[in-house]
């Protein structure tokens, strides 16, 4: 398949924008598949409501299909179409945080295929807060399904050029809008389950509990997201598969700053010794210290925004300077730190070593 490749940018001629947009809305009208970038990663797009578009999606990304896919809408009216009820908690949160990094898991309605949920009567439903994706959306129909534009096991995407490694010729189009990616959130949405007694958060993101809890009350986080031991099975299917995994073994180190940069070097010259290329994710207290062969920077222990935007990028980055063993510091895990450790130790398939 030959995949189109068409750059956006938000000055650039509004009706030359518009035109694209509705190019590419008219691709998953017609059943096709087109990545598009959001406020968190990149979405690897179909039409929600065609049963064969999910199949496509899957196909595409190598996705098993019991791992259901988000529905993107732009419209608040277009939630009714695909839930059986909204729930006040459901209002308060759409009127608070949409468009915005929040997911929220609902009872799906008969508009909704089997194959977008991946055979759960329920559905994920998010409206995105990228102004690109949300005229995107409109001009598809209301209703794009997407997971994250990665080939599945592999990092999400933060960068066009990432998807295109992952995606050219497996998808009729992409949207490019990297000039716009810097103020991007780099991980993906909290997911918030509504359909229990409590609400429930499946996957930890931008939006923390805390301010869940601001708007909704008392709200639990599932015990699988915290508890690497837990013999549950997460209660989003999505978080049971390894994730996010860059080519290279990755270990997370958890000491005192001095001791962790400590024994990160020394890894670093046994592995040097063997000739084998090392990585570092550290953070501005520390970055100056270290000697492996690619030292990245997340920014300040205190912001650790600049972590979650950064982490994807450099996990690709080390895929792309061939680095075999990469070790990252642990992060603090207060508000979005948790969705960082998270991530980060599901990319690490756990390995996390306690100094
Ligand atoms: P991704 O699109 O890669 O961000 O993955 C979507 C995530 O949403 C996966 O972890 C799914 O398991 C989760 N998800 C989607 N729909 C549901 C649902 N109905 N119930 C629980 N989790 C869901
Ligand atoms: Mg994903």
């Amino acid at each position: 398949m030959n995949t189109q490749i068409v750059p956006l940018t938000q000055d650039e001629d509004k009706e030359a924008l518009l035109a694209k947009l509705s190019q590419a809305g008219k691709i998953i009208k017609s059943g096709g598949l087109v990545a598009f970038p959001t406020e968190t990663v990149y979405g690897l797009g179909g039409d929600a409501l065609n049963e064969t578009s999910s199949q496509k999606i899957y196909e595409a990304k190598g996705r098993p299909s019991d791992n259901p896919l988000i529905v993107h809408i732009a419209d608040m009216e277009h939630l009714e179409k695909i839930v059986q009820d909204i729930p006040e908690y459901a209002k308060k949160l759409a009127d608070a945080f949409w468009p915005g990094p929040l997911t929220m898991i609902l009872k799906k309605s008969d508009a909704v295929p089997y194959q977008t949920t991946g055979g759960l009567d329920t559905v994920a439903v998010r409206m995105p807060a990228h102004p690109l994706a949300l005229i995107f959306i409109k001009e598809a129909g209301g209703y794009v399904a997407a997971p994250s534009a990665n080939l599945s096991g592999k990092p999400s995407p933060t960068r066009a050029k990432y998807v295109i490694q992952d995606m050219d010729g497996r998808i009729d189009m992409i949207l490019d809008a990297d000039s716009e990616a810097d103020g991007a959130i780099g991980i993906e949405s909290t997911i918030v389950d509504l359909t229990g007694d409590v609400p429930m958060i499946l996957r930890p993101g931008y939006i923390t509990q805390e301010m869940l809890e601001n708007v909704i009350g008392k709200t639990d986080t599932d015990v699988t997201i915290l508890d690497e031991h837990s013999k549950q099975p997460p209660k989003a299917p999505g978080m049971k598969y390894r994730h996010y995994a860059p080519k290279g073994e990755l270990v997370i180190v958890e000491g005192e700053p001095q001791q962790v940069v400590n024994y990160i070097n020394e890894q670093t010259m046994l592995h040097a010794q063997k000739g084998e290329k090392t990585g570092v994710i550290g953070t501005d207290e520390t970055i100056r210290q270290y000697t492996a062969d690619s030292v990245k920077n997340a920014g300040a222990r205190g912001d650790l925004l600049s972590a979650a935007q950064q982490l994807y990028t450099f996990l690709r980055e080390f895929d792309d300077e061939n680095i075999a063993y990469i070790y990252s510091e642990a992060f603090p895990a207060g508000g979005i730190g948790q969705a960082v450790m998270n991530r980060l130790l599901k990319a690490a398939g756990h390995q996390c070593i306690k100094l």
